[in-house]
């Protein structure tokens, strides 16, 4: 469904990914519209006709993710780790590779890798390094049945408005008793549901390259929902990598009363958070 509406804006979509229940009011209105729906989740209804942000995944947009490379990989590692608690060692993909992070920490584990991405410059990237990657979306992944024992997305379901037929073909692929291990942002991020007409999650790249957000309810019910059952989930801190300080700046920025509430609903301090399922026979 990818008609264009009275105000020229590009229709992403008329009912929720998740429940089925028709789009109600816009919770976030910029460039976009974003709604919260009743089930909990938050997705893009409009665009615009211009946005093209499928096609934004040039050169220019991994130039952040060219930094720290050993700490990406030494994290894929420790991810990869904890799937591997799930399910047998096997043939493992990583949907949405980017510059081969989780291919590397695949490789050191030694397990037999392929990456798949959308960009080529991302593909060519992972070639170079002696990595196996090939160019391909996540709602056709160019693979056999039934090829994999361990599927990584990490921050990729979010960049897709039809979750369900992207999880449908990671169950396609998977072995009987695979995992998949995700990592999506966090829609119970503090700041996220604060102030989300400001928030990051909904201007500039994640806005435009963004089109669901997941909190641990919303994606567990996809899943289960898409025959993957829950079998970890894995919070971690906002900011970590920064350090205490940044996160103490943060949540200082809250009233003292707002902090106690948002310790209490712990979610709300980490911006993504993983989640590992298993394939059922
Ligand atoms: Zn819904």
């Amino acid at each position: 469904m990818k008609s264009i509406d009275h105000d020229g804006d590009r229709v992403i979509a008329e009912l929720c990914p998740l429940c089925g229940q028709p789009c109600g009011e816009p919770f976030v209105r910029n460039e976009c519209s974003w709604v919260r729906c009743g089930c909990g989740l938050i997705y893009k209804t409009t665009e615009p006709a211009a946005a093209g942000a499928r096609s934004g995944y040039g050169e220019a947009y991994f130039e952040t993710y060219r930094r720290r490379r050993r700490h990406r990989i030494a994290k894929a590692r420790t991810q990869i780790l904890d799937a591997l608690e799930h399910g047998p060692a096997g043939p493992l993909l990583d949907v949405g590779c980017s510059l081969g992070y989780a291919l590397e920490a695949a490789r050191s584990l030694g397990l037999d890798a392929c990456g798949v991405d959308l960009s080529e410059h991302a593909v060519a990237a992972c070639r170079a390094l002696g990595l196996s990657a090939r160019v391909g979306s996540l709602e056709a992944l160019p693979f056999a049945d039934r090829s994999f024992s361990i599927v990584v997305m990490k921050h990729v379901l979010e960049h897709t408005p039809a979750p369900r037929r992207a999880l449908a073909e990671v169950s396609r692929v998977l072995r009987p008793h695979g995992v998949v291990f995700m990592a999506v942002p966090n829609a119970d991020y503090f700041k996220a549901v604060r102030s989300p007409q400001t928030s990051r999650f909904f201007r500039g790249e994640g806005g435009s390259a963004h089109y669901v957000y997941y909190t641990v309810a919303t994606l567990g019910r996809l899943l289960e929902e898409e025959q993957l059952r829950v079998a970890a989930v894995h919070p971690c801190l906002v900011h970590r990598h920064a350090g205490g300080l940044r996160w103490a700046r943060d949540v200082a920025t809250l009233r003292a009363r707002k902090v106690a509430r948002a310790i209490a609903q712990q979610a709300g301090l980490r911006k993504e958070f993983w989640m590992v399922a298993v394939r059922g026979r």
